[in-house]
């Protein structure tokens, strides 16, 4: 190991402490976490000059590729201008121009308004405290409460948090945050009592953190219509859907869909840097307005930060330069083909859920039954992968592909290649 590698390493595991991870094997000796160092496109190298695809969008945010020139000269030029100013009391020109361009995705008079901040989890604390407020100040005080789906992701952050269904996250939690009620189907949603509901949370399309879980067709749509004969708001979490992940822009176009509010993050700067958006109907915004106290008092130091701004616009612009959405269909396909292969040749492989350029391959033992949760099945094996050159994830033993839209057909086969060598082993 080199040295520069070896005095990462000691720090971090004397002083950092990592997301989702139990630090006593995380510090063990024996355990050399990959200290990543440098990225190209779809690739990955790490301190000791050994090359992975990073078959995880490096958690689901990486959009053109890693170190993409246009993306770097968007960061080079705002930096040479400013690098942050505040949003509060003033505007920036990249922050006028984002709005702009993302409300531009959506029907005239629909989604009209976006309040930036940081980070998943705060793009829906922000879409939460704005239904709850809205209906403070519009005559429905009594709705004060959530609709969840039951194994739902949010986020982090408390408020966000409540929202959560994933119960070993977010049960010891349970009590400090919002009232959430949670339903498990469309059909369990329809026979709730809504008149407390303030509004409806879903990850559309696909539940993401819940093992990569698409939702029957027309659900969504259904959804919306629910929460319109409810008279309740519908929150749209895209934060890892947005940005052509399930093949569209947005995944709330395939159902022509448009939410009262829409939660949008990881993959808005192409990957670069944390940054979010709320966007919201002209219908919500005019309730904030009128006295001084009907406004919104929330914001974050880093509100509208010019150069996640510079590079969401530059992002944007890539999408249609390189025409990344046209050119995504016949990967999309590829990647459903070489998913078939895979499964058909590992009995290990039990099902592969896959939405557009996002896929889950739920592992199982070859009777079909599912391994214990003690072996680790899922953290095995792309350890293992590891090896063959491919980084990801596991969510319990289910492993997720979700690469860079950038990835070329034969980057996939590499990684699915990667991934069926580390399934030979076990
Ligand atoms: N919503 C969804 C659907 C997510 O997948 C995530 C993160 N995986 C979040 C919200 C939270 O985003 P962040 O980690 O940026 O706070």
């Amino acid at each position: 190991m080199r040295e520069d590698t070896r005095r990462w390493i000691e720090a971090d595991k004397r002083h950092c402490w990592h997301p989702f991870t139990p630090q006593q094997a995380w510090t063990v000796g024996g355990h050399d976490p990959l200290v990543l160092v440098r990225g190209e496109g779809a690739w990955l190298w790490d301190s000791e000059g050994r090359k992975y695809f990073d078959g995880n969008s490096s958690i689901w945010t990486n959009i053109h590729g890693h170190h993409h020139p246009l993306l770097n000269e968007a960061l080079r030029k705002q930096s040479e201008e400013v690098a942050h100013t505040s949003y509060l009391g003033f505007a920036n020109p990249r922050a006028s121009e984002l709005a702009e361009r993302l409300v531009a995705f959506f029907p005239p008079n629909t989604l009209e308004r976006v309040f930036f901040s940081d980070d998943g989890s705060t793009a829906v604390e922000v879409a939460m405290k704005m239904s709850l407020q809205f209906w403070m100040q519009t005559g429905g005080a009594q709705r004060n409460r959530f609709v969840a789906f039951v194994n739902g992701y949010h986020g982090d952050t408390m408020g966000a948090a409540s929202l959560g269904g994933v119960s070993r996250f977010f049960e010891r939690f349970r009590g400090f945050g919002v009232e959430v009620d949670f339903v498990a189907s469309l059909d369990d949603f329809s026979k709730q009592d809504t008149s407390k509901v303030a509004a409806v949370i879903v990850e559309p399309l696909i539940q993401g953190v819940n093992e990569m879980r698409p939702w029957p067709q027309g659900m969504l749509e259904g959804l919306r219509d629910g929460c319109d004969k409810a008279g309740v708001h519908l929150i749209l979490d895209e934060v890892m859907t947005g940005f052509g992940r399930t093949g569209t822009m947005f995944a709330c176009e395939q159902e022509s869909v448009v939410p009262d509010f829409l939660c949008l993050a990881k993959g808005l700067t192409g990957g670069y840097l944390p940054m979010a958006a709320t966007l919201t109907t002209g219908k919500v915004y005019e309730a904030f307005l009128g006295d001084a106290e009907n406004a919104f008092y929330y914001g974050h130091s880093y509100t509208a930060n010019p150069l996640g701004c510079a590079l969401a616009l530059a992002s944007l612009g890539l999408f249609e330069s390189e025409k990344t959405l046209e050119k995504l269909k016949p990967k999309i396909a590829a990647m459903t083909g070489l998913l078939a292969d895979l499964k058909e040749s590992q009995a290990l492989v039990h099902e592969v859920r896959q939405c557009g350029f996002v896929a889950g391959i739920e592992l199982r033992q070859a009777d079909g039954s599912p391994f214990l949760p003690s072996e680790k099945m899922g953290e095995k094996v792309c350890m293992a992968a590891r090896e063959h050159g491919l980084l990801t994830r596991p969510i319990r033993d289910t492993i997720v592909l979700m690469p860079p839209l950038c990835s070329e057909a034969g980057q996939l086969g590499f990684a699915v290649s990667a991934l069926s060598k580390a399934l030979d082993e076990f």
